[in-house]
């Protein structure tokens, strides 16, 4: 089967030297040489301020609500991976959803206002797919509520934007604390892993006290803290991938934008953020009709083939989750579900595409010809 996605694998003599350096000084993790240069290497490469690693991407999160001492509720988007909202009810936060926008995929801004009240904490917007969110207009709003901005930024590795004086700079430099994932299907990865971006120094080093028990002395406990460290073995995957980062991105370029010429007439693509950069992280296609993208599911699992719908439920449906809410005005409706008609259209109709570096030219060429043939049909219906 093609996957949707496959893990980038650096090169393995490469690997092996740094695990030679590891196995020599015999320091396996705990803030440690192979760390301290990714970290390093990472702030250079993204020109961030603060960079600090992780387990993964869902402690990431965790970590940022505690540093920024959230409490009560969060607005939030519905069309992410669960991770976004899990993290929130995990750390005693109450998510309340907005509706997403129907052509960016990401949190609308003008569906935030009308759920803010005296319980709203922060908002936690996504960069779904890793398309910049309106940073401008959703800074504005939690200046105005005085309220903390939290991007899971789990995809945007890489992504550029043009800031107010018109040069383009991370996305990652947004908000109080952008989080990033480093998981093995990650544009870049650290096999597990993710971290934490802001350019506020004393909460960066508020976060490195807190992914680390909380101890600061060899006798000393300051405070609550938990265990968020990343290892050496993940430090020495991450600087054998960003070695090869350039080229990653050429490669997943070139599939992304024969996807784009072979199926942009034929399918819905995102609406990307103007004049900023794709990372080309994922390659979603909007179908017709739910009806659609099932019989196209079948069609590629035919020539084996594995597409993805990513991210489908959309997350204000999911009964298990014991706190959230749809907010409105006017109270809460935790028995009315699928109140975000736009996300749940969305996430009924989207599909991921296979996207990886090295994936074979032909196979992107079936996968094109196979959607052409089945969404044609479709039409003639
Ligand atoms: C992958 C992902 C996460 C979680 O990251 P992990 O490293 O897998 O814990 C969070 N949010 C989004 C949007 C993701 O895609």
């Amino acid at each position: 089967m093609i996957p949707v996605t496959k893990a980038y694998l650096p090169n393995k003599e490469k690997f092996q030297a740094y695990v030679d350096q590891i196995f020599d000084s015999g320091w396996l993790t705990n803030k440690s040489t192979l760390l301290n240069q990714l970290e390093i290497r990472l702030a250079k490469h993204l020109g961030v301020k603060n960079i600090i690693c992780v387990a993964n991407g869902s402690l990431a999160l965790q970590v940022a609500y505690k540093a920024l001492s959230l409490k009560g509720e969060v607005i939030t988007t519905p069309f992410s991976f669960p991770a976004t909202v899990s993290t929130q009810v995990w750390e005693g936060l109450t998510p309340v959803f907005a509706d997403i926008d129907p052509i960016s995929f990401n949190l609308a801004p003008e569906n935030i206002e009308p759920l803010i009240t005296s319980r709203t904490s922060a908002i936690v917007p996504v960069h779904v797919y890793g398309n910049p969110c309106e940073v401008d207009s959703i800074q504005a709003i939690a200046d105005k509520y005085q309220l903390k901005v939290i991007y899971d930024a789990a995809h945007a590795f890489g992504t550029l934007i043009k800031g107010v004086e018109g040069s383009h700079q991370s996305v990652l430099k947004y908000g109080d604390i952008s989080t990033i994932s480093f998981h093995a299907t990650k544009l870049f990865h650290t096999v597990e892993g993710g971290a934490i971006v802001t350019n506020d120094d004393s909460l960066a080093n508020k976060v490195r006290l807190l992914i680390n028990f909380g101890i600061t002395g060899k006798s000393t406990i300051q405070s609550l803290g938990i265990n968020a460290k990343m290892n050496e073995f993940e430090a020495a995957m991450g600087l054998c991938v960003l070695d090869e980062i350039e080229n990653i991105s050429d490669m997943r370029s070139k599939v992304w934008q024969k996807y784009q010429h072979g199926l942009n007439d034929v399918v819905e693509m995102q609406a990307w953020h103007p004049g900023s950069s794709n990372n080309c992280a994922y390659a979603p296609v909007l179908l017709k009709s739910e009806q659609q993208l099932l019989e196209l599911v079948d069609k590629l699992n035919h020539i084996g083939v594995s597409p993805r719908r990513y991210f489908y439920p959309s997350l204000d449906t999911l009964d298990f989750l014991p706190n959230a809410s749809i907010g409105s005005k006017d109270g809460w409706h935790n028995d009315q579900k699928a109140l975000c008609t736009v996300s749940n259209d969305i996430a009924r109709r989207i599909l991921c595409l296979p996207i990886y570096p090295d994936i074979d030219d032909q196979i992107v060429d079936l996968i094109i010809a196979t959607i052409r043939k089945n969404t044609q049909l479709g039409k003639e219906e």
